[in-house]
């Protein structure tokens, strides 16, 4: 009795009883949730007393649904069950209002679906995200859902994973009255109860529903629509089984369905990989020793020098968030372009309707411009974005050290360069960091952190933080050339254009990578980067591939006849009237470099391409791992995840490896090694770490270096 205390309050107060949930922080239905709750509706049901039950949160949130730290666990499906409890508020033989305040996400808008009526405060929100760890709602919420609003937006609901406001929901009729804030509950109870008084409480198992014919139809064409962005995903197809098969049955044979159909869903790679993808980026923001709240400074001002492309990528973040943001550079003209692209930028998102007029009225005035390094002797931070040049780089730190605050964060957003070298020419290097920010800054998700030597725990506590507020993905990296997504990003690209060499067309190469789903392919992303920065960057990484002449030769023959990518209209391929298209030219050209190499050309298989980039990819990921860059293998799917377009759905290119089995990983590894002559002996020996995980039965996940 106490224990279930600890979980749920109760108290009838005339004819109504109160069941309040309070298993901080959020509610999660966990096996004492859902046993505290199942206990009070035996007291419920069984006082003569109570007329009706509120369920509801003594916590702001009313659930945040199934506790995914249960999930693969006996506790997920003991009894009381999640689905159980649902049907048994459903059948309850008195009148039940779910109370919601806060949120009511999955299980917890599943436990909502279940009562005869909802109420919600005003500004909370109401959703069903398990698509998004690649399955469904699997406690009735594919069936209930569609029974009390349109199938076609209920389905369009749980295949888009994002919650609605409780004024949506209203309209929806999802939710049956809404509430100023939750004090003002009684009255609406009363008044709901008072509606019902003629009628018994829904059972929506002794109800009848069917599924119209013009409802159908909007859900098969719905399921058009989104055939391109589901491709590979099976959550989301599920989701459309259940509502559309599930509507043709009573609830009893549907809720047997979505069963199955969660069962299938839960039981694929594909929720493995998601569900991995949602815990790595939480574990990312772990890191031993820093704690957030440590943070020592508050980031008021912010000062970045170089306003080319990348500076004026970061600033927007700062100017979104609304922190007064000063850019320098030696260029007079650059600083006024840099202003007007910034202006556009953020204009056109409000017309866009992604920001409001006021945030964009705000950030335009944060924004201001420099070119004396005493402008910026304020900032709190500031992010250096000039040339990729280690001399350059190495004077304006000796400028910041000059005229900054003693206590300013000094970061670099260099790509490759030696960050320690950087921090050396500076009196406070504990005040140096990496932040590698991806292009367009603005938008991609991803900031790699990058830790020198010396970095401060204070310092490095203070960028994750700050990295929150303007809503990034962050990872903490160590220092190496490329440091973890550039690094190894080379081998990738290395095979894709080698494969060329041998007889791949680079369509052929982007085809295979883009039908495995990554966002691009790599030749195709090298024309959009520009040939001539691939060329760059693998010559500052020569003393990899000294000697190998196939590397890469094809660019650097593209760089010699001015074929730079899209920007000249021609790279690999070609671009007339912008659009795509392969080159017999460099095709013809590929085959002159090869033979002038000795390489033999062949048939090359989609399978040989994506082994070949993506086994070395993991392969990459495993050497760093070994070397202590990455902290864990999870940390490198984050960034694969959110800075290079890999499929989420396979959770990244260390999970895919685990998935795929390291022992197969290795044999495949050996395989290219034997099987690819001179050139495989050279790039395909299988990282040690790798083959001793492999051979021990272990996964890449086992690792760690916290
Ligand atoms: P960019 O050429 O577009 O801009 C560089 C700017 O720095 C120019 O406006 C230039 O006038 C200014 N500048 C040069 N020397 C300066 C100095 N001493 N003081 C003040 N200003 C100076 O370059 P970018 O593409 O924005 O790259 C900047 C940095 O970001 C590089 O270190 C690059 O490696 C890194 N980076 C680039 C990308 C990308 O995709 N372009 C992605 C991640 C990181």
């Amino acid at each position: 009795m106490s224990e279930v205390n600890h979980y749920v309050d109760y108290r009838r107060e005339g004819g109504i009883a109160f069941l309040s949930m309070c298993h901080a922080p959020v509610n999660t239905l966990s096996y004492e949730l859902r046993c505290a709750i199942d206990h009070y509706l035996d007291v419920a049901e069984q006082d003569q007393e109570v007329k009706a039950l509120v369920l509801r949160s003594e916590l702001s949130a009313f659930s945040a649904g199934a506790d995914i730290s249960e999930f693969g666990t006996e506790k997920s499906f003991a009894e009381p069950s999640l689905p159980a409890l649902c049907d048994r508020i459903d059948r309850f033989p008195k009148w039940v209002i779910a109370e919601v305040a806060g949120y009511a996400l999955g299980g917890g808008l599943e436990l909502a679906l279940a009562a005869d009526k909802r109420i919600a405060t005003r500004g909370s929100k109401l959703g069903l995200p398990e698509v998004n760890l690649g399955i469904l709602p699997g406690a009735g919420g594919t069936q209930r859902l569609p029974r009390l609003i349109a199938p076609s937006l209920a389905a369009r609901m749980m295949c888009d994973g994002k919650p609605i406001s409780s004024e949506q929901a209203l309209d929806l009729g999802l939710v049956n009255a809404l509430l100023a804030s939750s004090e003002h509950s009684e009255a609406a109870i009363h008044q709901l109860l008072k509606e019902c008084e003629a009628g018994t409480p829904d059972n929506m198992f002794e109800q009848d529903y069917s599924l119209s014919r013009e409802e159908e139809t909007a859900l098969l064409e719905y399921q058009a629509q989104q055939a391109r962005r589901w491709t590979g995903l099976k959550s989301p197809q599920a989701i459309i089984e259940a509502v559309q098969r599930g509507m043709k049955s009573s609830l009893e044979d549907a809720l047997a369905l979505e069963r199955k159909l969660f069962n299938d869903c839960a039981a694929s790679p594909q929720a493995r990989a998601l569900q991995h993808a949602f815990f790595a980026e939480k574990d990312a923001l772990k890191v031993p020793g820093i704690n957030r709240d440590d943070a020592r400074l508050a980031i008021q001002e912010v000062a970045i020098i170089g306003s080319g492309l990348m500076g004026c990528g970061i600033a927007i973040n700062f100017l979104l968030a609304g922190i007064p943001t000063r850019l320098l550079d030696v260029n007079s003209e650059a600083l006024e372009k840099a202003r007007a692209y910034i202006q556009k930028t953020i204009e056109s998102g409000r017309d866009k309707g992604r920001i409001s007029a006021q945030i964009c009225e705000q950030a335009m005035a944060a924004l201001s411009t420099a070119s004396d390094y005493e402008d910026i002797a304020n900032a709190d931070l500031v992010i250096e974005a000039v040339f990729e040049d280690l001399t350059v780089k190495q004077s304006v730190f000796k400028e910041l050290n000059r005229h900054c605050k003693a206590e300013a964060i000094l970061a670099s957003n260099t790509s490759t360069l030696d960050l320690n070298a950087i921090a050396d020419v500076c009196a406070r290097p504990e005040n140096v960091i990496g932040l590698h920010f991806f292009s367009p800054a603005n938008i991609m998700k991803l900031l790699e952190v990058v830790r020198t030597e010396r970095t401060s725990e204070p310092v490095l506590a203070t960028c994750l933080k700050l990295a929150k507020k303007i809503n990034k993905v962050a990872v903490t990296v160590g220092v190496c050339y490329g440091f973890v997504g550039n690094r190894m990003v080379a081998p990738y690209s290395r095979e894709a254009f080698r494969m060329v060499l041998e007889g791949a067309s680079p369509s052929q190469v982007d085809s295979a990578l883009r039908e495995f789903g990554m966002a691009m392919g790599p030749i195709e992303m090298a024309d959009m980067a520009g040939i001539d920065v691939g060329c760059m960057a693998a010559l500052a990484n020569q003393h990899e591939w000294q000697g190998e002449e196939s590397y890469q030769a094809l660019q650097f023959a593209l760089r010699e006849q001015g074929r730079l990518g899209q920007k000249t209209s021609a790279g690999v391929y070609r671009y007339d009237g912008g659009k795509k298209q392969e080159d017999p030219e460099v095709l013809a050209l590929a085959k002159e470099i090869a033979q002038s190499q000795g390489i033999e050309q062949r048939n090359i298989s989609k399978e040989e391409i994506i082994q070949r980039c993506i086994f070395s990819l993991a392969n990459e990921g495993f050497r760093i791992l070994e070397e202590g860059i990455a902290l864990r293998s999870g940390d490198i799917d984050v960034i694969y995840l959110n800075g290079y377009g890999f499929p989420r759905w396979r959770g990244g290119p260390m999970q895919y490896a685990d998935e795929t089995g390291l022992q197969n990983v290795l044999q495949g590894l050996e395989n290219l090694q034997k099987n690819l002559g001179a050139y495989g002996e050279r790039w395909f020996a299988a990282a040690p770490l790798l083959k001793e995980l492999a051979q021990a039965n272990r996964s890449a996940k086992s690792f760690s270096n916290v």
